[in-house]
């Protein structure tokens, strides 16, 4: 037995599905201890979007460490934090019309969400949370309880209350849609369901299976919790920071959300770090209403101000749009070539997901892709989307070499479950003939 299985809980989870023992790791790569190396289409799920170790966030930190700058400070005054806030609000926030207040919840995306909940509570008065199936916001109580796996709600241990669960944009096929009908639950006042007190939403299921809701959904979405004087809560915990293209995942919807989470990319070096931005008028907590140690890291507010340099310009949006579109393509010919195997290809900039129909494919491809040297995880309440999520930074041969991993790992389990490519079976009935 070795000292993980010996000492570390069962609950962990991603060193099961990735049993190396890693030492190192470079931009797109991470290295094992025997030196093997594998290309990293996974960073740190949505966490690593300008790459392990970005020289240009390290050089910051580095100077930062060897200058003695304070590292923690709770919530006081720090030159690194006035310097993170700044940026933010120049590059940022002023460019896109944005005016919001950014709290410091607590580092993990979590706290950035209980926080956006106890705010919608306070300032409305109202107890409920609207949430969407397949959601995921996190694993303390509040999050939970707006979070759609059974799984992962059943490990709370009591009752998940004060949430109610409406069907996300394409839930009952694409003939029903899900705003009208739960627009119809919330204006019948004979429906018992109570008006919440916010909506959460992500642009982007990234847990629950790449499940893409579109801007038109996501307008109506937020006019609807205007209808209903409710907050609009966009969780761009994953899929913020760039990972669909813009910084955020709204823009190009036009949204205009009350309250915004960003956590896992937003100090773009690994380090933990959250916002809860929030619309000036509804800052309405009290000194130390939500506290926490771990507020004032000064080092992830250091690295996070350097990231973002790459939103100065459009340089990265464009990059990723255009990575993403070679993602797909690759998606799609695979979803073309094994009509048996798959159901289709989604995502948006660099997240994209290929929905596998016969279960534990996702998790068989994403085993093979690892032994050739690439992780890839897969996503869904059954994990049956295999998810890419490779750096925003990444070059284009190293995402061709990525791509081509998935390709061939998806031909040697096809191959095992005797399946063949549209391609390959008319090569063969060719010849038959
Ligand atoms: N919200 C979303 C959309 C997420 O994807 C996650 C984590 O995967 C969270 C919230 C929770 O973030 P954390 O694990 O940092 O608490």
């Amino acid at each position: 037995m070795n000292t993980i299985e010996r000492m570390e809980s069962e609950v962990r989870s991603y060193c099961r599905a990735f049993p190396a023992t890693f030492t190192t790791a470079e931009g797109c790569y991470q290295y094992d201890d025997t030196g093997k190396e594998y290309l990293d289409f996974f960073s740190g799920a949505g966490t690593l979007n300008y790459g392990h170790n970005n020289p240009q966030l390290k050089a910051k930190l580095v100077e930062y460490i060897q200058q003695d700058g304070v590292v923690h400070s709770l919530d006081m005054t720090t030159t690194a934090k006035v310097r993170l806030l700044e940026r933010f609000e120049s590059v940022i926030l002023k460019p896109r019309g944005l005016d919001y207040k950014v709290q410091f919840p607590g580092p993990t995306g979590t706290n950035a969400v209980e926080s956006a909940l106890k705010l919608a509570r306070k300032i409305t008065g109202r107890e409920k949370i609207l949430s969407f199936t397949n959601a995921f916001h996190g694993m303390t109580l509040g999050s939970l309880t707006v979070s759609g796996n059974t799984f992962k709600r059943d490990g709370a241990g009591i009752p998940l209350t004060f949430a109610v669960m409406m069907p996300y944009d394409g839930y009952f096929g694409e003939d029903v849609d899900t705003i009208d009908y739960i627009d119809q639950l919330l204006s019948d006042t004979g429906s018992g369901v109570d008006a919440p007190a916010a909506a959460i939403v992500e642009t982007v299921q990234a847990e629950g299976g790449i499940n893409v809701a579109s801007f038109e959904w996501l307008r109506r979405l937020e006019a609807m919790c205007r209808k209903y004087n409710m907050l609009f809560i966009v969780d761009d915990i994953q899929v913020g920071c760039g990972r669909t293209g813009p910084f955020f995942s709204f823009e190009p919807a036009g949204l205009d959300p009350d309250v915004v989470c960003l956590s896992k990319s937003l100090s773009g070096y690994g380090l933990p770090l959250a916002f809860t931005l929030i619309r000036r008028e509804l800052d309405q907590w009290e000194p130390g209403e939500h506290n926490g140690t771990f507020r004032g890291h000064n080092l992830a507010f250091v690295t996070a101000t350097e990231a973002l340099s790459y939103w100065e310009d459009d340089t990265l949006r464009r990059a990723v749009q255009r990575k993403g579109q070679k993602a797909r393509d690759c998606f799609d010919g695979l979803v073309e070539q094994y009509p048996d195997l798959f159901v289709e290809a989604r995502g948006r900039g660099l997240i994209q997901g290929l929905e596998c129909t016969p279960a534990g494919l996702a998790d068989q491809i994403s085993v093979a892709a690892f032994e050739r040297g690439l992780l890839a995880e897969t996503s869904g309440p059954e994990g049956h989307v295999l998810k890419l999520l490779p750096p925003l930074t990444i070059e284009d041969a190293e995402l061709a070499a990525g791509l081509q991993i998935i390709e061939e790992a998806v031909e040697e389990v096809a191959k095992k479950r005797g399946v063949y490519s549209v391609t390959a079976s008319e090569q063969h009935d060719a010849h038959a003939s």
